[in-house]
């Protein structure tokens, strides 16, 4: 990357199994900024002991669903000068409804988000990778009903029983989807009516993919 002066304000959004944690990573890494999910927000916060973050642990503890006000109050707080948000950023899963949508383009005001990419793969495919992974019990290693362990579903690694996770069932990966779809596809045309949606194919090899995320953004964001 030539002359990467100031790092873009991402937004990524794409189905579970669509290699989008992989590919914000790397887009991170790309542009010297920061790759963060909620889960991480949540978490560093809590760790520096702010208000929101320790409010959002005791959700998360419960197993509960973070509510929005806290969310946003979370998000705040990283985006805070000095926080992890103070410059650039590839926002990973957030957000996930119209109103954080709108939050968030309040509390990032005067630069505001740079573009948002949808990272497109079809429903068969995330279905395949998915009801077809199987994970080793222990080591948590993952294989896929193509490309098993050496011998009869034992962990090439460990040793341990390689089977597939609850919620990992093609009735589970569905549900999943349909709530995704119902989430998302209001948020994406939020962002479509605001010129900030660019819709990438996730399909194919990693770095394949990532060729194209980048090219997107250095076509449609000054870096
Ligand atoms: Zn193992």
């Amino acid at each position: 990357m030539a002359n990467c002066s100031k790092p873009p304000r991402l937004v990524l959004l794409g189905k579970q199994g669509a290699g989008k944690g992989t590919q914000a990573k790397r887009l991170a890494d790309h542009y010297t900024t920061v790759h963060l999910s909620t889960g991480d927000m949540f978490r560093a916060q809590a760790a520096q002991g702010t208000a929101f973050g320790l409010e959002a642990r005791r959700y998360m503890d419960a197993g509960d669903l973070v509510p929005d006000e806290i969310v946003m109050g979370v998000i705040e707080e990283c985006l805070a000068p000095g926080g992890p948000l103070g410059d650039g950023f590839v926002l990973d899963g957030f957000p996930r409804t119209v109103p954080q949508a709108v939050d968030l383009d309040r509390v990032l005001g005067a630069r505001p988000l740079d573009l948002v990419i949808d990272l497109e793969v079809p429903r068969e495919i995330v279905l395949d990778r998915i009801a077809g992974r199987r994970v080793c019990v222990s080591c948590q290693t993952v294989y896929h009903i193509n490309m098993p362990p050496s011998h009869n579903w034992t962990c090439d690694k460990c040793g341990n029983e390689v089977r597939q996770r609850d919620d990992d069932t093609e009735e589970a990966v569905e549900r999943r989807l349909q709530l995704y779809e119902r989430e998302t596809v209001p948020i994406m045309d939020y962002y479509r009516e605001r010129g900030l949606l660019v819709v990438v194919d996730g399909v194919g090899e990693g770095d394949e993919v990532f060729e194209r995320l980048v090219k997107v953004v250095n076509d449609h964001v000054q870096v």
